[in-house]
């Protein structure tokens, strides 16, 4: 089972102050709110969470989360990582450790400014499979920050395939690219699925995004990042230009994988 803790870009929604008619939609109705990119892969007795937003004390309150057995973090910017205080302190409080898999710019990173942060980090190696109770999870650089590299994950449970690319702008060579083909769940970076609304050149947008999800051939693709206040869009409106096997997930949405 993944559940999808929180699916959205790294303002969230609602927008705080935002007036627009989307983040009052969002104000008004729970679930048309957005919180920022965790996603929790359950399986086994196994929680597997893959990135610790900043929103993550809420989002494990949310989905009754009573411990983790592993965390694997993609990259260091902050919708992606900030969240590790709160687990410090959980991890400090209960006496725990659990393991959290990095790379090591994101190590490099928390050392520098969480000095005090004293959690069980392993650093990953690129293309090495990580096995716990029969889930396996590969980390796959690929081309998004200039600052800090950058991950997604391959995670196989028997015959099934999940791919978990939350950040993106390229694979960065043609082998990453094979073997994220022809994946039953590809959970994809969907901010600027319909074209960049501001100047960032560190994702993939509009035209040449929908191109290389497809070539990917992945039964479903669950976006990430989508903003209806960036948009002006509602999340039914935005599909309506989109393949049909692309899905904007919600916050709190749990799919059998
Ligand atoms: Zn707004
Ligand atoms: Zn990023």
């Amino acid at each position: 089972m993944i559940k999808f803790l929180g699916t959205g870009d790294p303002l969230g929604m609602p927008v705080i102050s935002c007036k627009c008619h989307y983040c009052q939609i969002a104000c008004r109705n729970k679930t048309r709110q957005r919180l920022r990119p965790s996603i929790l892969l359950q399986e086994n007795n196994v929680n597997i969470l893959f990135d610790i937003s900043p929103d993550i004390r809420i989002q494990l309150l949310n989905a009754n989360i009573k411990g983790l057995s592993r965390i694997f973090v993609t990259h260091a910017h902050f919708d992606h990582l900030y969240g590790i205080v709160d687990l410090f302190q959980l991890n400090y409080i209960k006496k725990v450790r659990i393991p959290i898999y990095v790379n090591r710019d994101t190590l490099k990173f928390i050392k520098k400014y969480y000095p005090w942060i004293n959690l069980k980090f392993i650093v990953y190696k690129n293309s090495k499979k990580y096995k716990f109770n029969g889930i396996e999870v590969i980390p796959l650089q690929v081309e998004h920050s200039k600052k800090f590299t950058t991950n997604g994950f391959i995670i196989r449970k028997e015959k099934r395939k999940i791919i978990y690319f939350p950040d993106f702008k390229n694979f960065t060579n043609k082998s990453s690219f094979n073997l994220s083909k022809k994946a039953d769940t590809a959970i994809f970076d969907g901010q600027y699925i319909l074209g960049k609304y501001i100047k960032d050149p560190e994702h993939l947008g509009g035209k040449n995004l929908i191109k290389i999800i497809n070539k990917l051939d992945a039964r479903k693709i669950f976006l990430m990042g989508v903003s209806e206040h960036w948009y002006k869009k509602t999340e039914e409106e935005i599909l309506k230009y989109l393949p049909k096997n692309f899905i904007i997930p919600r916050d709190g949405l749990a799919i059998r994988v």
